[in-house]
């Protein structure tokens, strides 16, 4: 095979809701509000299964991981994130870097993204300075405004 250089865009997006436990890049964050979803929701996690899909051209975590099965509900999401990329593998393609752009107006996520970011290479097999995580607000605007949810932009080159 032609050896190229993919990017890979992901989004995604949750609300914010009462009696959950707020899972990001697999690490819990304290909070008295958890993302709303059928798995736990780990919107970091899902931004870069997307992008790892989209650059590998194949498909997308809806369709992989669909809301109508079962054996989603309450999942890890860094399960995942280990079958995207062993499907990856399986089509002979390397991730080279990962970086990923949290945005939340609250809680504050700054003090938890070096934890997030160090558990990125486990499950990746990337080296530590492939992978990147950072937050930011949308300034009191959009989605996130009042803290009613949150989201992540991933973009990784595969
Ligand atoms: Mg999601």
């Amino acid at each position: 095979m032609k050896k190229l250089i993919r990017v890979g865009h992901g989004f995604d997006a949750h609300r914010l809701v009462e009696g959950q436990v707020l899972v990001l890049g697999g690490v819990e964050i304290p909070h008295h509000q958890g993302l709303h979803g059928h798995s736990d929701a780990d919107v970091l996690i899902h931004a870069i299964c997307d992008a790892l899909l989209g650059a590998s051209a194949l498909g997308d975590i809806g369709t992989l991981f669909p809301d109508t099965d079962d054996r989603n509900r309450n999942r890890n999401s860094r399960e995942f994130l280990v079958e995207v990329y062993r499907l990856l593998q399986s089509h002979a393609m390397e991730i080279v870097n990962v970086d990923v752009t949290l945005v939340a107006q609250e809680p504050t996520l700054a003090p938890f993204v070096a934890t997030m970011r160090s558990k990125l290479p486990s499950d990746l097999e990337l080296d530590q300075s492939s992978g990147n995580v950072h937050a930011n607000t949308s300034d009191g605007r959009g989605f996130t405004c009042g803290g009613g949810g949150l989201g992540v932009n991933a973009v990784v080159i595969v």
